[in-house]
């Protein structure tokens, strides 16, 4: 059994306890962590907004200057997105997320809370599969079924793909152009510093983000699977890095389709728009 396999099956096992224990302990949980109201699974730490944060205009920042987008991959997981939509809506930060679909599906609630919160609801496939070696019919199914999924659950057609590992393949190409999604969005990654996955800790986070940090920039950070298994405070990193992006003139937007490639994205057929 592979690491993967097995820290899959103490996921399972853990929502299988807790399904067992019962609406009342799913209830004491969420109200512990503020979710309750939402109805919202929360398995990790929550965010409580500075008086800094409070100060934030409400309106969103579309001051000229460098614009950079955050993109979470895999979620969502209860573990970590909950926090992450915390600091985002305190921060007043829209953000893109690469959604799972088989995440989606266990966990809709919080793909509705980031379709109400003002982010940008993306597709990442299925099963996070490795598509050079899927059929054209898996590709496609990888594809469809997520896209059907979030398209029920937000109310709105996912207009943007990013590759499982950005790996593309010719049939998914094909499935992409049927439904009209922009695909092979990448990200810009040109400094040799550990990314969330390596689970470098929160300090090594925030340089990375600011390091990364440039006008149009698409910065890969991820939401589940592999930095469930990092230290639980290497999340932390979030709003240290936004405030620092902040103070050095960054405004915050989202992914959308573009006819034009960004270059400093690997050829992504997108741009980060307010
Ligand atoms: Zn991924």
């Amino acid at each position: 059994m592979s690491f993967d396999d097995r820290r899959r099956n103490v996921r399972s096992l853990l929502f299988f306890v807790v399904a067992l224990a019962g609406t009342a302990v799913v209830s004491f949980i969420g109200s512990f962590a503020g979710a309750a109201d939402r109805g919202e699974l929360a398995l990790g730490p929550r965010y409580t907004p500075t008086a800094a944060d409070a100060a934030l205009p409400a309106a969103p920042d579309r001051r000229p200057g460098p614009r950079v987008a955050l993109t979470f991959d895999d979620g969502p997981s209860p573990q970590i997105t909950p926090f992450v939509l915390d600091v985002l809506q305190a921060k007043r930060v829209r953000a893109t997320f690469f959604v799972q679909g088989e995440n989606a599906e266990r966990h809709p609630e919080l793909v509705r809370r980031m379709q109400a919160e003002g982010h940008v609801v993306a597709n990442h496939a299925w099963q996070h599969a490795w598509f050079p070696d899927l059929t054209s019919e898996e590709a496609e199914s990888e594809i469809r079924r997520t896209h059907e999924l979030l398209t029920e659950l937000t109310g709105v057609r996912p207009t943007l793909f990013r590759y499982p590992f950005g790996q593309p393949s010719p049939d998914g190409d094909a499935a992409l152009a049927r439904l009209g999604i922009a695909g092979g969005v990448h990200w810009k990654w040109t400094s040799n510093l550990e990314g969330d996955f390596q689970c470098p800790g929160a300090d090594r986070m925030v340089d990375f983000v600011v390091t990364e940090a440039a006008d149009q920039a698409m910065l890969l950070l991820h939401d589940a699977n592999d930095v469930i298994t990092c230290s639980p405070d290497q999340i932390q990193y979030l709003p240290r890095a936004i405030d620092q992006l902040r103070a050095r003139g960054f405004t915050f937007g989202v992914v959308a389709p573009s006819p034009v490639r960004s270059a400093l994205n690997s050829g992504s057929p997108a741009a980060v728009v307010p």
